[in-house]
């Protein structure tokens, strides 16, 4: 098995998915901004920016807190999946 040292020093968040987060700020507040291709997508959601479902299938993004005082693994777990445009709009 090859081992990967990564020597950037920074933590590799806990999704399982190619290439890593973002991180954007918005609102005074930094994300971590993950994109989901559709192979991924194999759950369907509901967005927080228009309420409207993202079905099975459809590549959109994974958007969690990058500064929460309660921590990265809390974070995550309050992680949301917003459709790309609304996040865009938010
Ligand atoms: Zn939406």
């Amino acid at each position: 098995m090859p081992r990967r040292n990564r020597s950037s020093g920074e933590e590799p968040p806990p999704l399982r998915v190619a290439g890593g987060p973002r991180l954007e700020t918005r609102r005074g507040r930094q994300w971590n901004v993950q994109p989901i291709s559709a192979a991924q997508a194999l759950k369907a959601y509901v967005c927080p920016g228009c309420g409207l479902g993202i079905a099975e299938g459809v590549p959109h993004l994974v958007v969690w807190r990058a500064d929460g005082v309660l921590g990265d693994t809390a974070d995550l777990e309050a992680r949301r999946h917003w459709h790309a445009h609304c996040w865009r709009i938010a």
